[in-house]
C-alpha cells in the first residue's frame, strides 16, 4: 500500500513557498501595479488564517468573497481552506434578489469585500441573515460608513499571528463554494473538496490539457467567481507561474496594456472578452506587442471559429478551445490536437480547433440519446453528455434541484453535443437554447458561428421564438460591427449563411440591435433576448 497522503489546497501554497518563493503575483491597482512574491503570498495567507479564526471562523463556517481579481483574493482562495474553512466566492454581477439568496444559502459568516464594490452589499446587508463580519479588503481609510461594524482587512491581518498553523482536514471536507450565475431559476450551489480540487490542479497542469508550467505568467481575465476561476489561481501557484491579476473593471486596453507590459504568456476568459478585444485593437489602431502570448484559453460559451481566426492570423496568437461547467471545477474538455490527426489539411484542422476538445484525464463520459440509449461516436449523433469524475459534483448544496441532474452517479450536464471518432466533443447548444422547429432541433450556436463569420458582424445571438404552426423559429439578433465596410441588411446576412444551412435551418428573420444583452459571467443572455423579442413571435 502508498502512503495515505491526504490531497489538500493548502498543500498547493506550501510547496509554493518552499519552491518558488521569489515567483511574483502582480495586480493592476489603479494606474500602476502592486507585486509580491509567492513567500508573500504564503505569510499573508498564515496571518488572515488567523484573523479568520480570530474572528470565529472554524472548521466548515463559509468566508464569502466580493471582490475584483487581486493579490487579497488569491490570499482569499487560500486561508480559509487552510483552516479548514470554506471559500465562497461570490458573483459581483448578480441580481440583488439574487445575491442576497446566495449569501444567505450559503450561510457566509464572514464576507470579504473590495472598497469599490461595498455599494452593493451595502444595498442588501438588512437582509443578510447569517453575515457576522464584514471585512474590507483595504486599508482602514477604505473602510465605508454604509456597511456596519465593518473593519479594515489590512488592519485586521496586520494584528494576526504571523504563524502558520493549518487545520487538521480530510481531503472530502468542503474548502470551496461557488454558484451557477442564475441564467433561469435561482442559482444553485457547488462544493467542492479539498481532493477534487488538487486532482483538478495537477491535472489541468498537464500538457496535453491546460499545459501551465513553472514557465508561464498566467493572466486570468476570466473573474475569480466564475466557475472558481476556471481553478487557474490553484494551478498556476501548484506549478509556480507568475499570476497577473487584471484588478477591476479590466477592459480591453487594460487587458492588452497588462499582456505587453507582464509579458503574459497565458490568459483565459470567455469568448465576448476576446469579441470585445478584437475589436478594440480593429477600431483603435493602437498597437500592443502581444507576441509574449503562448496561449489564450476561451471557455464558457462556444468560441466561433471566425474569432479564432482572426487571433491567429491578424494577430499570431493561438487560442485553445475549453469546456466545462461550475459543476465540475470546472475543467472538462480541451481542444489538443491528437497526433494521429496531425495529417489533416489546414481546413479540417480548423474545423476541429473549434470543437471542446477531448476530455481531461479523470473525467469519464457519456453520450445519451432522447430514448436513454448511448449514443454512436461518429460525429452527427447527438445526446445529452453525462459526466462524472473526481473533481465532478454529485449534488447542489441543499437543493431539491439535486435529483433532476444527478442520476445513478452521473452529472447530466443539460449539454447536447455530437462527439466524433477520435473523442473530439462538438457542443450543439444548451438544451434550454435549442430551436425546436416543427419537432426537429436547429442549433442556435452553429447559426451564431456562421453568422460572426460575416466581416461587417461584431456578434449574434439566435434565439427561439414561438410559432403557431413550426411550434419555434431561428430569430438572429445581430451587431454591426461599427467600423463595418457597408451598412449590414437581413439579405446580406442571409446570402452569407444560406449555402452552409439547410432551407429549414435559416432565421425566419434578423433583428439589428447595439449590443447582445450578456449574463454576468459574461454570456450571450438569450433569456434577456428572448423576452425581448417574445412579441415577434406572436405575431408570426
Ligand atoms: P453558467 O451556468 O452560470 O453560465 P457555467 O460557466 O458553469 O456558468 O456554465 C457552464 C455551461 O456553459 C456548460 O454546461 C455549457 O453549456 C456552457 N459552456 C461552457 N464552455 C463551453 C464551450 N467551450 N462551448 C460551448 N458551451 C460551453
Amino acid at each position: 500500500m502508498t502512503m495515505q497522503y491526504e490531497l489538500l489546497a493548502h498543500r498547493i501554497l506550501e510547496r509554493a513557498a518552499a519552491q518558488f518563493p521569489g515567483k511574483q503575483i502582480i495586480t493592476r491597482v489603479g494606474d500602476g501595479v502592486h507585486r509580491y512574491t509567492y513567500a508573500d503570498l504564503f505569510r499573508r495567507t498564515a496571518r488572515l488564517g488567523n484573523a479568520l479564526r480570530a474572528l470565529g471562523i472554524g472548521r466548515g463556517d463559509r468566508v464569502g468573497t466580493f471582490a475584483w481579481n487581486t493579490y487579497r483574493h488569491l490570499e482569499a482562495y487560500f486561508a480559509p481552506p487552510t483552516i479548514g474553512a470554506v471559500v465562497h466566492t461570490i458573483n459581483t454581477r448578480l441580481a440583488p434578489d439574487d445575491m442576497a439568496y446566495i449569501i444567505n444559502h450559503a450561510g457566509d459568516q464572514v464576507l470579504l469585500i473590495d472598497p469599490d464594490l461595498a455599494p452593493a452589499i451595502a444595498a442588501i446587508a438588512h437582509r443578510l441573515d447569517t453575515v457576522r463580519q464584514y471585512v474590507i479588503l483595504g486599508e482602514p481609510s477604505e473602510v465605508p460608513d454604509s456597511l456596519p461594524g465593518a473593519v479594515s482587512y489590512e488592519s485586521l491581518l496586520a494584528a494576526a499571528s504571523p504563524e502558520y498553523n493549518p487545520a487538521h482536514v480530510s481531503e472530502y471536507d468542503i474548502m470551496g463554494l461557488c454558484y451557477t450565475s442564475a441564467t433561469t431559476g435561482l442559482p444553485k450551489g457547488v462544493a467542492y473538496s479539498h481532493r477534487a480540487i488538487y486532482l483538478h490542479s495537477l491535472t489541468s497542469a498537464a500538457v496535453d490539457v491546460l499545459a501551465m508550467s513553472e514557465r508561464d505568467r498566467v493572466m486570468p481575465v476570466v473573474p475569480m467567481f466564475h466557475a472558481n476561476c476556471w481553478g487557474l489561481p490553484y494551478t498556476a501557484t501548484l506549478v509556480g507561474a507568475d499570476q497577473i491579476f487584471p484588478g477591476a473593471r479590466p477592459g480591453p486596453p487594460e487587458i492588452c496594456a497588462l499582456i505587453q507590459s507582464e509579458a503574459v504568456t497565458f490568459t483565459a476568459g470567455v469568448p465576448t472578452i476576446w469579441i470585445g478585444v478584437l475589436d478594440y485593437l480593429q477600431r483603435s489602431g493602437v498597437e500592443y506587442d502581444l507576441s509574449s502570448l503562448r496561449q489564450i484559453i476561451s471557455g464558457g460559451s462556444a468560441l466561433p471559429l471566425a474569432v479564432l481566426q482572426a487571433y491567429r492570423e491578424r494577430l499570431g496568437v493561438e487560442m485553445v478551445h475549453a469546456y466545462g461547467m461550475t459543476e465540475a471545477a470546472p475543467l472538462i474538455s480541451v481542444n489538443r490536437r491528437r497526433t494521429w490527426l496531425d495529417s489533416l489539411s489546414d481546413s479540417a484542422r480548423l474545423d476541429l480547433c473549434a470543437t471542446q476538445g477531448v476530455i481531461a484525464p479523470g473525467i469519464d463520459m457519456k453520450l445519451v440519446d432522447e430514448n436513454g440509449s448511448a449514443a454512436p461516436w461518429d460525429g452527427i449523433q447527438r445526446g445529452e453528455l453525462w459526466f462524472r469524475g473526481p473533481w465532478v459534483a454529485d449534488e447542489y448544496v441543499n437543493d431539491e434541484r439535486s435529483a433532476e441532474t444527478f442520476v445513478d452517479g452521473w452529472y447530466h450536464s443539460g449539454d447536447i453535443a455530437s462527439i466524433d471518432a477520435n473523442g473530439y466533443i462538438q457542443i450543439v447548444d444548451r438544451v434550454k437554447d435549442m430551436v425546436k422547429s416543427g419537432g426537429e432541433w436547429i442549433s442556435s450556436v452553429d447559426l451564431e458561428s456562421a453568422i460572426m463569420a460575416h466581416p461587417d458582424v461584431l456578434e449574434a445571438a439566435v434565439i427561439a421564438i414561438p410559432h403557431p404552426q413550426w411550434q419555434e423559429r431561428p430569430l438572429a439578433c445581430v451587431v454591426p460591427r461599427a467600423d463595418g465596410a457597408a451598412p449590414l441588411t437581413k439579405d446580406g446576412i442571409m446570402e452569407f449563411i444560406t449555402p452552409r444551412f439547410a432551407r429549414w435551418w435559416l432565421p425566419d428573420d434578423v433583428v439589428f440591435i447595439d449590443e447582445i444583452p450578456k449574463t454576468s459571467v459574461g454570456k450571450f443572455d438569450k433569456k434577456a433576448l428572448r423576452d425581448r423579442f417574445a412579441n415577434l413571435g406572436s405575431r408570426a
